[in-house]
């Protein structure tokens, strides 16, 4: 049995660590928590582990389809959880998601985002998204190229329905530290661009959604606002 709370004490610890190796105070670092492939049953448990933490809840996952199938037992929870959704998102799947998720951190082109604000319709209380960028450009990888990153913000910037949090990337998938740590960088320099525009006021267009289980402490070092942790809390995936 994986005792939750405990890893998310250490995790917690791991990233107020992270945070002071960089100068650094770990408090605005938000922990979400990765629950793909996990059950109903534990995605409840998290969010009442993190809420017993007196942690924001946050959770993150990957498929409109699990969502679909645990988010009754997170929102009987009844601990305020916040879900959003760090995989891909297929435009014949945006009813569905609007109905589970509270955020879409992985939009990457203006054709999603427009229908996005379209199905939203809410101009009083809009959706929260963040861009996801290829910051590595591994073809495998989701998110739009670095070279599109700033305008696609500022096209975001005109949807009334959408309110842009800030920018998601995957770090890439190598030992080499460096290559690891400059595909952190480059999501900070488009922040960074997008955020010194002064289109987005200063509270939107500042999250640094970057850093997982196996590269947080490098993420934080790059300035992460948000780390996304699965296995480190769950343990490995089947
Ligand atoms: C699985 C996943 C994570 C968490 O990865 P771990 O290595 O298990 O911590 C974070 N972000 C995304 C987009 C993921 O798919």
């Amino acid at each position: 049995m994986v005792n939750l709370q405990e890893n998310i004490e250490i995790v917690r610890e791991k990233i107020t660590e992270a945070a002071r190796a960089a100068g650094r105070d770990g408090g605005d670092i938000a922990l979400e928590l990765a629950v793909k492939t996990q059950t109903a049953k534990t995605c409840r448990a998290a969010a009442l582990a993190l809420a017993a933490a007196k942690l924001p809840v946050l959770l993150g996952h990957n498929r409109v389809q699990e969502a679909e199938g645990t988010i009754a037992a997170i929102r009987d929870a009844q601990v305020g959880a916040k879900v959003s959704l760090i995989g891909p998102l297929q435009s014949n799947k945006i009813n569905p998601a609007l109905r589970c998720f509270d955020e879409i951190e992985t939009v990457a082109t203006a054709r999603l985002a427009h229908k996005l604000a379209e199905r939203w319709g809410d101009e009083d209380d809009p959706l929260s998204v963040l861009i996801q960028v290829n910051t590595s450009e591994e073809p495998t990888k989701s998110g739009c190229a670095r070279s599109a990153a700033v305008d696609l913000a500022f096209e975001i910037a005109e949807l009334a329905e959408l309110r842009l949090s800030g920018f998601m990337t995957i770090g890439a998938h190598t030992s080499n530290q460096q290559k690891v740590r400059e595909s952190f960088e480059k999501l900070r320099q488009i922040r960074d661009i997008v955020a010194d525009s002064g289109r987005f006021g200063t509270e939107n267009a500042t999250a640094l959604s970057m850093g997982m289980s196996g590269d947080m402490d490098l993420a934080i070092a790059c300035g992460s606002t948000r780390v996304r942790v699965g296995t480190a809390v769950f343990g490995a995936r089947r």
